[in-house]
């Protein structure tokens, strides 16, 4: 049999090193990045068009290339990084590899221009799907300007395969967004379709986080130092209060380089545990500094991961470090001269001896009785899922009450927050012959015909409210709260991205937005079932949801914003319904379309019949 055998051409080989390189337009913005501050750039300009697609533009102020080098750059395995096997233990510049121009080259136009400081003419040269189109001498600054056009255009399937402009564009900001803050003494600039999107001044790592996530940053962080003989810890972790629902500002870099750790995110876990409300993240940046001789950054070809050799131990210096920031920014409040004085205790109470609190236990109460609902739950509140019991309140309603006399048994302890009404329209016909009982704040159990239904009331709800805002969405006629007074949400420019993306779906469920600047969103308006005080956590919900998942349709972008809505607004397992709520819930339930499953695909109720009873009586 003849030879089968045979060296791939240069050009293929190539291609499919971009393959591993290059999967979106923001791995070029990172190679090229990491390009220009491995040449000692301090000043680095990122310019894009379209989502990257068309353009990326690196320019960058470091040491340039001469003509050879700059022709060799593009060659595979041409690297100035290293020249010995050994060398990869002794790593200080990001890349090392030699592939990323090669690769880059093989699945875009390129072209470069490059000078050093010594040379007086710099070089340009033009590279077409990894063949060299022109190689000129010409008039140049010095360092390097790398401009990649037409991505993938030799390979359709690739180039069909990105997403939308804007999905591209916001990986392109959080490759920005690492590099720049891994990099705070260099100075970057960033455009975007002709606007300016970031321009950053070199500066400390503090004034780097806060220029790029916002005026308000500044005042979440609270430092963290430590120096082992292992490892310097440094940077800022957000104070608890501020955890937010998106798991966004997460950063740990090591030796300046951005790296994914679960492991390692665990430890900060770990040390916010019990002082975060559940389902919130942490907000961190931090930088580890290790021997390199101790890290191999090698193990993963996009270079994000890496493996540390003596990870328990820097797990539990994480752990211990961060939990004693938290500690002593617990004990030793930092002093802030703005601070609002209407937050301090009021002077008649500060001599004042805590007390225990008293827990009241009505000694006659008789859980099977019936009893006639109290006032306080038969009056339908605005909305408000969870109203603090205020002594007295109830006078409010002097004149109000309604007696509804339902003949269902209830239950509710004098200590408990009860949800006077999930429902704002009382008017609508309950069915009062309907029979409820609320258990374990968990379930709702009603009798049918053939027994009875067992329905968890928090995806019951869900299903109800989701059902609602689709409707609303289609039809666009959603009611709207005005506010009294508009508020104004402090956003980064990443996530006020998003919610420019789905400002419009939002208005259609009754949001209405005033002015949407660099850092802030002006909300005028509200849907009818959303509470003023929840709107920042509503909208830091639907903002983290688009994040972790784009939809590519306005459908699915509905479909999307309808079950964030739903999962935030609805009432949750722990909360106590009353009567009227309970038989509320259980008609709006089998009104909607689809009863059986909530919009998560969950189970919402079980039947369980009169002969599924009897049985167990045998
Ligand atoms: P690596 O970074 O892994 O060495 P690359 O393909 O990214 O491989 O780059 C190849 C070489 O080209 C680098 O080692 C460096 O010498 C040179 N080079 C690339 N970009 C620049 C730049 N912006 N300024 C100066 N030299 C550069
Ligand atoms: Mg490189």
């Amino acid at each position: 049999m003849a030879d089968i055998i045979r060296l791939l051409p240069d050009h293929v080989a190539n291609q499919i090193a971009a393959g591993e390189v290059v999967q979106r337009p923001s791995s070029v913005v990172k190679e090229l990045m990491e390009n220009a501050i491995d040449a000692g750039a301090t000043d680095i300009q990122l310019i894009i068009k379209d989502g990257g697609k068309t353009l990326i533009q690196v320019v960058d102020n470091g040491k340039g290339m001469s003509g050879t080098d700059a022709r060799l750059s593009f060659e595979r395995h041409a690297t100035s990084k290293i020249q010995k096997a050994e060398d990869l233990f002794n790593l200080n510049t990001k890349g090392f590899r030699g592939e990323a121009l090669a690769s880059i080259a093989a699945i875009a136009h390129v072209e470069m221009l490059t000078k050093t400081e010594d040379d007086e003419i710099g070089t340009k040269i033009k590279i077409e799907g990894s063949k060299i189109v022109t190689q000129e001498v010409v008039v140049a600054p010095k360092g390097t300007s790398m401009l990649v056009k037409n991505l993938f255009f030799n390979i359709p399937a690739r180039r069909n395969f990105l997403k939308s402009d804007q999905v591209e564009y916001r990986h392109i900001t959080d490759e920005f967004h690492r590099i720049a803050l891994a990099h705070p003494h260099v100075a970057f600039n960033f455009y975007n379709n002709g606007g300016d999107v970031f321009q950053l001044p070199a500066n400390d790592f503090r004034k780097r986080i806060v220029h790029i996530f916002g005026r308000k940053t500044d005042e979440k962080l609270v430092p963290v130092e430590e120096e082992t003989q292992v490892v310097k810890i440094s940077g800022y972790i957000q104070k608890p209060e501020f955890a937010k629902k998106s798991r966004g500002e997460q950063f740990f870099f090591a030796n300046n380089r951005f790296i994914k750790s679960p492991y390692l995110h665990h430890a900060i876990l770990g040390a916010f545990e019990g002082l975060i409300r559940p389902g919130t993240h942490p907000g961190y940046f931090l930088n580890l500094e290790v021997d390199p001789a101790t890290i191999d950054i090698n193990i993963h070809p996009t270079k994000t991961e890496v493996k540390f050799d003596d990870e328990h131990t820097l797990y539990a210096m994480l752990k211990s470090t961060v939990k004693h920031s938290l500690g002593q920014f617990n004990v030793v409040p930092a002093l802030d001269f703005e601070q609002d004085q209407n937050l301090d205790t009021p002077y008649s109470y500060k001599n004042k001896q805590v007390g225990v609190p008293q827990v009241v236990v009505d000694s006659s109460f008789n859980p099977f009785e019936t009893v006639k609902p109290s006032k306080s739950n038969a009056v339908g509140g605005g909305g408000n899922y969870t109203k603090p019991k205020v002594d007295g309140w109830e006078n409010l309603y002097a004149g109000l009450e309604t007696t509804v006399d339902s003949g269902v048994s209830h239950l509710e302890f004098e200590s408990e927050v009860v949800n006077s009404s999930i429902f704002d329209d009382e008017k609508e016909v309950v069915d009062h012959s309907t029979t409820t009982f609320q258990m374990r704040k968990k379930y709702i159990i009603t009798t049918i015909k053939s027994g009875m239904v067992v329905i968890n009331q928090s995806r019951a709800h869900q299903r109800v409210l989701y059902e609602n805002f689709l409707k609303n969405i289609t039809i666009k006629e959603a009611i709207s709260q005005q506010l009294l007074f508009p508020l104004t949400l402090s956003f980064s420019t990443s996530e006020i991205n998003i919610l420019k993306e789905i400002k419009e779906n939002l208005c259609t469920v009754g949001f209405v937005f005033g002015e949407i600047t660099e850092n802030g969103v002006e909300i005028s308006g509200v849907p009818v079932l959303v509470v003023e005080s929840e709107v920042q956590m509503i909208m830091e919900q639907l903002i983290s949801d688009f994040q972790q998942e784009v939809p590519g349709d306005s459908f699915s972008q509905s479909d999307m914003l309808a079950k964030t809505l739903a999962k935030t607004l609805s009432v949750k397992t722990g909360e106590t319904l009353d009567e009227f709520s309970q038989v509320k819930l259980v008609n709006d339930l089998f009104a909607c379309k689809e009863t059986t499953l909530s919009p998560f695909n969950k189970k919402v109720y079980i039947t369980i019949t009169e002969n599924d009873i009897e049985r167990k009586f045998i």
